[in-house]
């Protein structure tokens, strides 16, 4: 029976490195939310980066624009607060209004303001492997990963899902680990190999967004299941993978909710950090 990986823990730890940083700065911290629009899925990630900004003192400043802002007002508003010498940190709340492509605006956000770690350049760095902001799910599912004293060197690591946000760049990071990389996608599952490639995974990481994706029988005894996967049914959240009978296999598992997700704010704060000391 898998140990239930909880993020509440490794975020509390995390969270006194970070006061700790905070007092060296000298300085408040500023994280400034930019959203265009109503959506309540972005509305409880603001939430829950507020909450995670609270429980630490930094500024967590809310920005609001019109669901119709064109994608050119929305560039000079983000070269406005790259200016603004009181502003440590933007993130642009997703999901983003249909006329802007958040490829696009990803790139005008200053890169040491980019408190996402989304941006091109930032993104560029993870190839050489000597980066301080990172992805903040990507960072997330590393953190979760070290808690639980696995050695990655030589593991073979599966991961389920190829985004930009997650997938990618966690790959980057696990090859940095000398762990053996394995990325499956719709591809992989449209061959019929998904089954073949989890069942080898000593370390499992799904992310991809349907519930039951991953069936329990397919884990390999004792391997590290992820599940970043959040989904909606009826009135409960779940993950990616079968729970139960993947916990059945595994030796650690992360609940959904309460795995991932908690830590992903933590880590968001932890890149405001790592962007004001290099502003300083
Ligand atoms: P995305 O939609 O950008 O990408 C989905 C990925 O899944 C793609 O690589 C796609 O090829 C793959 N995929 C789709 N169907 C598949 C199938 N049948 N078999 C195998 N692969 C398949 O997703 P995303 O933005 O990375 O998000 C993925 C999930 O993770 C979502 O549920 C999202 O809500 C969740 N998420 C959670 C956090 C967190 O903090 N916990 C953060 C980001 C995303």
């Amino acid at each position: 029976m898998a140990k239930l990986l909880e993020s509440k823990p490794i975020a509390e730890k995390i969270k006194e490195e970070i006061k700790k940083q905070i007092q060296a700065l000298k300085t408040t911290p500023v994280l400034v939310s930019v959203s265009a629009g109503e959506n309540a899925g972005a509305a409880s990630y603001v939430k829950s980066q507020f909450k995670a900004a609270e429980s630490l003192g930094i500024i967590y400043r809310l920005e609001k624009l019109s669901q119709d802002i064109s994608e050119a007002a929305l560039i000079d508003f983000i070269g406005k607060l790259n200016a603004d010498k009181s502003v440590n940190g933007i993130i642009v709340q997703m999901p983003l209004p249909a006329q802007i492509d958040y490829r696009k605006i990803s790139r005008f956000i200053d890169p040491q303001k980019d408190a996402e770690g989304m941006h091109p350049a930032n993104l560029g760095k993870l190839v050489f492997g000597k980066q301080a902001i990172l992805p903040c799910t990507a960072a997330a599912v590393m953190e979760l990963l070290n808690s639980t004293g696995i050695d990655l060197y030589g593991k073979e690591v599966v991961i389920v899902g190829h985004s930009e946000i997650v997938g990618k760049p966690l790959a980057l990071l696990l090859l940095e680990k000398f762990a053996t990389v394995t990325v499956c996608h719709i591809g992989t599952s449209k061959a019929g190999k998904l089954e073949e490639h989890v069942g080898r995974a000593e370390v499992l990481i799904v992310a991809v967004g349907k519930a039951g994706l991953i069936k329990g029988e397919w884990i390999k005894e004792d391997a590290v299941v992820i599940d970043v996967g959040i989904n909606r049914v009826g009135d409960k959240i779940v993950g990616d993978v079968e729970f139960e009978a993947a916990q059945a296999r595994a030796s650690y598992i992360t609940p959904v909710p309460g795995g991932v997700g908690p830590l992903t704010a933590t880590m968001l704060m932890r890149n405001l950090v790592e962007a004001a000391k290099l502003q300083q």
